[in-house]
């Protein structure tokens, strides 16, 4: 149990210093005004998802932290929305990172306060994750996350040898296509 405890505190101190270096960034390329007024954490289990957008007093971000650390240090799949997963710089990615899923998703979120900070700035409005969310979020993907993944093609294949020898897949052309699609 008390184990859990040193492992929530290293994980929420490394959260909300990633916040506030994505935060100065912002502050210096993007909107020079823009400031996280609200930043929760939140480790409730029953919390599944994070948000990111405009709160009373002004933009903020709700990361539901449980289960976006990684423990393990093992080769793994990290999965964005279906629509982008597949995007080579807003989508999913390998990594043996336990830190990359918890950056993408405060990315990701960050990326939506950005949007509806812009919203407000500029007077429109834009779909969820249309091309201006998805604009923001390419940017910070390119700046804190992109360049510390290993080189993608050889991790996919690692990790779908891993995962043969796991299910110890037969030669079936139909699970074949299925796994590698
Ligand atoms: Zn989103």
């Amino acid at each position: 149990m008390s184990h859990f405890f040193e492992t929530r505190t290293e994980v929420t101190k490394y959260a909300n210093e990633f916040i506030r270096r994505v935060e100065e960034h912002c502050q210096d390329e993007i909107y020079c005004k823009f400031k996280l007024q609200k930043i929760t954490l939140d480790w409730d289990k029953k919390r599944r998802a994070s948000r990111g957008g405009m709160y009373a007093d002004g933009p903020g971000i709700n990361i539901a932290m449980w289960r976006l650390y990684q423990p393990l240090g093992e080769l793994h799949r990290v999965y964005e929305y279906k629509s982008f997963d597949s995007d080579p710089e807003i989508g999913g990615f390998y990594t043996r990172s336990k830190w990359h899923k918890l950056e993408m998703v405060i990315l990701h979120e960050i990326a939506h306060a950005l949007q509806y900070y812009s919203y407000k700035l500029n007077k429109f409005r834009c779909k969820p994750h249309g091309p201006t969310w998805k604009n923001f979020y390419r940017r910070l993907r390119g700046v804190f996350l992109n360049p510390y993944l290993e080189p993608q093609h050889d991790a996919k294949i690692e990790y779908q040898d891993m995962i043969d020898e796991v299910v110890g897949i037969k030669p079936d052309p139909l699970s074949r296509r299925a796994a590698t699609r």
